[in-house]
C-alpha cells in the first residue's frame, strides 16, 4: 500500500517561505493499493497538484474513491480544482458522512454555485457517484473500509482502510473527548487506563494498525484556548496511538501559525513522548510529497480475515429525553436536537425522568448530574438496574468537569460524558456517535 501526502495543513492554505518543508496545502492524502485501487482522503487544496499528477502519469481513464472526513472548507476546497473531475470517461465515487440535513451532493454543489466558482457541479465531465455514509463497514472499490465518528463540531468520519494486509487509519479532524487521557489512579500508556469511554473507543478503532494519520493541530500549551474547536494536540495523538500499539504515526492538519521550525520541534517532542512510553512506534509530522509504502505482516492478514463486518445503521430521528432542573439548559438542548430532526421529551428531575423512561421508552437520555434527589448518578443507577433499560444509551451532560464525576458516571454505566458549556453541533455529533455504534451501557466495559 502506497501512501502519499499532498496537503498536510489544517484550516487554511498557508503557502510561503516559512512552510516550504512541511507544505502549505490543506488536507489531501493519496492511498493506492497493490492492485491499483486508489483512495483520495479529503480534497483540501492538495487535491489540485494530485489531480495534475494523476492526469499526467496515471492510467486513463481515471477511477478513484474520494473519502471526505467532513465538508469543512479545508477538506473540500480542492474539489473544484481536481482536474480528473472535468474529464469525460473518468469515474469518481465521493463518500462523506451524512449530516446537517443536506446531502453530500447539495453541500458540494453549494461551494460551486456561480457566486463562488465559474463552473457548476453538474457541468463536470466525469461520472460521479455520491455516497452519504454513517458508521459501518463498506466495500469500496473491492477494498474493506470501516468508518467511525470522530469528535468534531460537524458530522465527521474516521476511515479504516484494510488492503494488501495493511491497516491504515485516517483520523482527521478529531478532538479528545476529555482533557486528560489517563485516569489519575492508573498507569498511563494502557488502553484500560484511558479515562473517557469515547477516547477508549477511538483508541480501539486504531488498535494494532500499521499506519495512523492523525489530527495534531495544537500544542498542549495552545489547547486550552482552542477547546471545543474539534482538534487534537500532538501529545494526545502520540499517546493514544502508542497505547493502541500503532506501528507508524503521521501527525497532520498542522496549524497555519506553525512554521517549519516549529513543526520540527513538534516532531521531536512527539518522538520523545513515544520513547517515554516505551513505544517502538515511528512518529513523523507529515509533509507535502512525503511518500511511504507499507507491506503486509503475515500474522496481520490472518487477523483481518477474521474481522466481522456489520451493516451501517441508517441515520434516523431519535426520541431523546433531556433531564435537567435548569430550564435554560433544556431549551438549549431541545433547540440543538430539534434542529437535527430528533424528537425531544423533557424532565426537570430524576423521578419524573424515570417515569417517562418507563412509559415512553426514549432511544437516548441526556442526564444532568446535579439535581434534587434522586440526582443524576442515582437516576443512572436505577436506569441500569432495570432489565428494560440496562443498555439504554445515556449521555451525562453536566457542569461538573472533574475526573471524579466523569469516572463515577462511567462506572455507573454512562455511555458518554459531556461537560457544559457545549455547542449545538458538538452535542449533535456526540448523540450521533453515541447512537451509531452498538455498545453496552457501561462505557468501562468497551
Ligand atoms: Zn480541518
Ligand atoms: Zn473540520
Amino acid at each position: 500500500m502506497l501512501v502519499r501526502f499532498w496537503g498536510t495543513r489544517g484550516s487554511i492554505a498557508t503557502p510561503g517561505p516559512s512552510t516550504t518543508r512541511y507544505g502549505g496545502n490543506t488536507s489531501c492524502v493519496e492511498v493506492v493499493t497493490k492492485s491499483g485501487v486508489r483512495f483520495i482522503l479529503d480534497c483540501g487544496t492538495g487535491a489540485r497538484p494530485l489531480g495534475i499528477r494523476m492526469m499526467a502519469d496515471g492510467p486513463q481513464p481515471i477511477t478513484a474513491t474520494i473519502l471526505l472526513t467532513h465538508t469543512h472548507w479545508d477538506h473540500i476546497q480542492g474539489f473544484p480544482f481536481f482536474t480528473p473531475l472535468f474529464v469525460p470517461g473518468n469515474h469518481m465515487t465521493v463518500c462523506a458522512p451524512q449530516g446537517g440535513g443536506r446531502s453530500l451532493l447539495e453541500v458540494l454543489a453549494g461551494q460551486m454555485e456561480y457566486t463562488y466558482f465559474p463552473v457548476e457541479l453538474g457541468q463536470l465531465g466525469a461520472a460521479i457517484d455520491y455516497k452519504d455514509l454513517a458508521e459501518g463497514a463498506f466495500e469500496l472499490g473491492g477494498v474493506q473500509v470501516t468508518t467511525q465518528y470522530l469528535n468534531h463540531p460537524a458530522a465527521t468520519l474516521g476511515y479504516r482502510i484494510m488492503a494488501d494486509g495493511v491497516t491504515l487509519l485516517y483520523l482527521c479532524d478529531h478532538e479528545p473527548y476529555w482533557e486528560n487521557l489517563w485516569r489519575s489512579d492508573a498507569e498511563p500508556g494502557k488502553l484500560e487506563s484511558i479515562l473517557h469511554a469515547g477516547d477508549r473507543r477511538h483508541a480501539v478503532f486504531m488498535e494494532n494498525a500499521d499506519v495512523v494519520i492523525h489530527d495534531a493541530q495544537y500544542t498542549p500549551e495552545e489547547y486550552p484556548a482552542k477547546k471545543n474547536w474539534g482538534h487534537s494536540t500532538y501529545s494526545f495523538a502520540t499517546q493514544i496511538a502508542a497505547a493502541a500499539n500503532v506501528k507508524r504515526l503521521f501527525l497532520t492538519h498542522h496549524d497555519p501559525t506553525h512554521d517549519d521550525d516549529f513543526l520540527s520541534r513538534i516532531e521531536e517532542r512527539s518522538r520523545e513522548i513515544a520513547a517515554s512510553l516505551q513505544s517502538p512506534m515511528k512518529v513523523s509530522c507529515a509533509f507535502e510529497g512525503c511518500e511511504e509504502t507499507f507491506e503486509s505482516d503475515p500474522y496481520e492478514v490472518l487477523r483481518i480475515r477474521g474481522t466481522q463486518f456489520h451493516t451501517p445503521s441508517p441515520e434516523r430521528a431519535l426520541r431523546i429525553l433531556v433531564v435537567d432542573d435548569d430550564e435554560d439548559l433544556r431549551i438549549l438542548a431541545r433547540k440543538a436536537l430539534l434542529r437535527s430532526g430528533h424528537k425531544v421529551m423533557e424532565a426537570s428531575g430524576g423521578a419524573e425522568a424515570l417515569e417517562l423512561i418507563a412509559r415512553d421508552k426514549p432511544d437516548l437520555v441526556l442526564l444532568d448530574l446535579l439535581m434534587p434527589p434522586p440526582d443524576g448518578l442515582e437516576t443512572l443507577r436505577i436506569i441500569r438496574s432495570r432489565e428494560a433499560t440496562r443498555s439504554l444509551p445515556v449521555i451525562v451532560l453536566t457542569a461538573q468537569g472533574d475526573e471524579a464525576s466523569a469516572t463515577a458516571s462511567f462506572e455507573g454505566g454512562a455511555t458518554d460524558y459531556l461537560s457544559k458549556p457545549f455547542t449545538p453541533p458538538q452535542l449533535d455529533a456526540r448523540v450521533r456517535s453515541c447512537f451509531a455504534a452498538p455498545r453496552s451501557g457501561n462505557g468501562l466495559e468497551n
